[in-house]
This record gives C-alpha cells, structure tokens and sequence, in this order.
C-alpha cells in the first residue's frame, strides 16, 4: 500500500469536501428514502479516482496509503455512508486483484477497475453461509481451459449496478479441513452469471445488495486469482482493508450540541476519538506491512458499536425530530447497526482479537 503525500492528500480531501457540500448533501434525503442508486455520483466519484483510491498508479490507480484512504471514507460518512460502500466493496476486490493476480490478470482487469468503469465487490456470503466462511457450498468444476459454476451468492453489494466480482467457490469437495478446498476467481457477468434479485434493506439504502444465480457459468481458468485451494487465504486478506474502513464509515454518527446533556456529548466525544485512533492505528500498521489482523478488529469492533451507541443517543437527544424521516439521526439508527454485521461480526472480531492476543503473549 503507497504512503500518501500530505499535499496532495490535503487537496484531495478538500476537493472531497466541496462536492460532498454542493453535490452530496442537499440530494442525501431523496436518494436515501426513494433507495435511489446515486448515478451521477458515482460518475464523480469515478472522475475524482477513488474507484483506483488504493490501487497502484501504474494500473490508474491514486495510490493512497490505509491512512489517507481511511480519512476519504471518514468525510464521505458523514454526509452520507451509502457512497463509501459502492467504492469499498469494490476496492476489495480490486486489492485482491492486485495482490494475488497474475501480470496477464491485473493487465486485463485493474485499468478497468481503477477507472471505475468496471465495477464490483468480494462475494462470499451465501444463503447458508455467512461467518462461516469455510462452508461455502458454490462449486466449480474444471472442464478443459473453464470452470463451469453453479451456485447462489447472496447480499453483494453492487450486485446489479456492478459487472463483476471477486467471487468465493469450492473446487475440492473433499479438502479437509474444508476451507482449502476453496478458490477465488474473478468473474464479469455474462450467461450463467446473472443478478436474480434486490434485497430490500431498512438502511444503507441507495447502494444496491443483491442475490446472484451461477447457473452452469463459465469462467476461464485464466481467471483463478491465487490458486486452486488459496481462496480462504485471499478473502481473509480482502477483509483486512474492508474492516478498517467498516471501522472509518461509523464516523457518519452526529454528535448532537446540547447544553443540558453534556455528560452524553462528553461519552460520545470520547468514544469517536478512541475509534479514531484505533482506525489510524489499524492503518499504520497496514502501510507498514504489518499482520494486522487484531488490529483491524479491535478498530472494527470498538468503532462500530461506539457508531451504533452514539446514533441511538443522538436519536435521544433530539428527541420525536431524532425518530422523523425529516432529519437524518433515523438512518444513522438504521445505518449503523449493518457495520456491526459487515465485513466479519463483532462477535467474531472479539475471537479474533483473543487469539491473537493469546499468540503474541505466549506465557
Ligand atoms: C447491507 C449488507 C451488505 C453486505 N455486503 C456483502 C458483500 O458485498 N459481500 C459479501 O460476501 N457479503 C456481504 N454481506 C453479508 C455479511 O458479510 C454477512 O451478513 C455477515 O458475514 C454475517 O453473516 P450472516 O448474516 O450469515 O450471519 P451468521 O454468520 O449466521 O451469524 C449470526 C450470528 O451468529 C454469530 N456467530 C456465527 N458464527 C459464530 C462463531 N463461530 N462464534 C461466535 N458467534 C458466531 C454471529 O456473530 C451473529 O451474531 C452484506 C450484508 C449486508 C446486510
């Protein structure tokens, strides 16, 4: 992951800001509550680069650090958290590209991805399968120079606006243990590979999660990303970027001003600066090409509940305007809960936190 030059970054964020203020937040409402895809944002956001924010400038990538990519997703969450998530999903994927792809795969795939014209997420969930990711059950089957895939994914975000994905399949029914009989493959839609349906949300609307059908698709070998059998390994990888900034979109949370209850605002206060030090913490560690596992969860876990509490107290705070569809403090409630559940639950990342801190404090 690059090191971001503090003035280019600097500007960057203000160019972020003015739009966010001119563009952004006076369509928030609308978009939100008619669960309108925002079309002509995504249009800036592609022009603006942040669908390559990560991505290494030789592909037409910005090639941003953790750190600064982190701040991006932070400012564009508090005006409105469904745009971080058409570009976060996709950068997992495009990571995961970039960092297991062969020459020939990032040649043909990440221009397209850093510009945004191709567009896509990290598939693993499954109608049966969500934390356990091990279980997946998509199979794959070789047959000369393809693999013919037959199986349901289910809750991708930008399964319908999108055209690929990174997707998770089981191509040895028998591995034992289960999770390496599983492989990565990248995948643009074609027949086979079709989004079947919109699932409906009671927040984190305009973006759309949708249910996707394999029915006997063909994918080109050529598009195995890694490895027959390294696909548990890549996704957990993938995850990494994904729960920092799971952990930088809880920032959308406001922090009411009120007199009377300053002891509240004094909690919350401080519960923002812990999250965000915990998120730069989490990012430093991935510029640096640390294992960063514990800390992207501690900065995930304590980010998004600390997120989830302070919504719920803003809505307090403000009272019956704090429960109308009139002003925003709704969708932070209904918001903020999904970053509890994405990107690995929070009862998973106090597993992982634990057993990493039992292996880097052997007795
Ligand atoms: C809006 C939205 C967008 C999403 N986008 C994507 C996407 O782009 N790509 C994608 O692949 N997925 C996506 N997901 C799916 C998301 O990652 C899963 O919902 C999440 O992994 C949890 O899986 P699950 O819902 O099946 O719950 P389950 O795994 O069934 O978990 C249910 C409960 O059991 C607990 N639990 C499960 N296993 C254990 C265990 N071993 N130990 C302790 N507790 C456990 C969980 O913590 C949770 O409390 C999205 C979900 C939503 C709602």
């Amino acid at each position: 992951m690059g090191h971001s030059d503090p003035v280019e970054e600097a500007a960057l964020l203000d160019a972020i800001e003015r739009w966010l203020e001119k563009e952004v937040r006076p369509q928030v409402m609308r978009l939100e509550h008619d669960d309108i895809y925002p079309r002509e944002m995504v249009e800036t956001m592609k022009q603006m680069g942040l669908f390559g924010a990560v991505l290494d400038p030789k592909w037409g990538g910005l090639g941003l650090s953790a750190s600064t990519y982190a701040k991006i997703v932070m400012q564009i969450s508090t005006v409105w958290m469904s745009l971080t998530g058409i570009f976060n999903s996709h950068l997992m994927m495009a990571m995961l590209v970039q960092k297991f792809g062969t020459e020939e795969q990032k040649k043909r795939f990440l221009p397209r991805i850093a510009s945004g014209e191709l567009r896509g997420a990290l598939a693993l969930t499954e109608p049966d399968v969500g934390t356990d990711i091990g279980a997946i059950r998509t199979r794959a089957v070789k047959d000369a120079d393809h693999y013919v895939v037959n199986g349901t994914k289910t809750w991708i975000s930008n399964g319908i606006e999108g055209g690929c994905c990174a997707v998770l399949v089981r191509t040895d029914p028998r591995a034992d243990p289960p999770r390496k009989g599983l492989s990565m493959f990248i995948m643009e839609k074609g027949p086979g590979f079709t989004a079947s349906r919109k699932l409906e949300k009671i927040g984190y609307k305009g973006i759309d999660s949708a249910e996707l059908v394999f029915d006997n698709f063909r994918v080109p070998a050529d598009n195995l990303i890694g490895g027959e059998g390294k696909g548990f390994y890549c996704a957990v990888s993938g995850l990494e970027l994904g729960r920092i900034n799971v952990a930088a979109k809880t920032f959308g949370k406001p922090i009411a001003q009120h007199q009377a209850i300053q002891l509240k605002l004094g909690e919350m206060a401080t519960r923002v600066e812990a999250a965000r030090l915990l998120i730069e913490q989490a990012a430093r560690a991935y510029d640096a090409g640390q294992r960063c596992d514990m800390e992207a969860g501690m900065a995930k876990y304590f980010a998004s509940e600390a997120g989830l509490e302070n919504a719920l107290e803003a809505m307090r705070i403000h009272g019956a305007y704090g429960y109308s569809k009139e002003y925003p403090i709704e969708r932070l409630v209904r918001d903020a809960p999904l970053m509890c559940i994405g990107e690995g639950t929070n009862e998973m990342q106090r597993i992982v936190i634990a057993r990493q801190l039992i292996e880097r404090n052997p007795i």
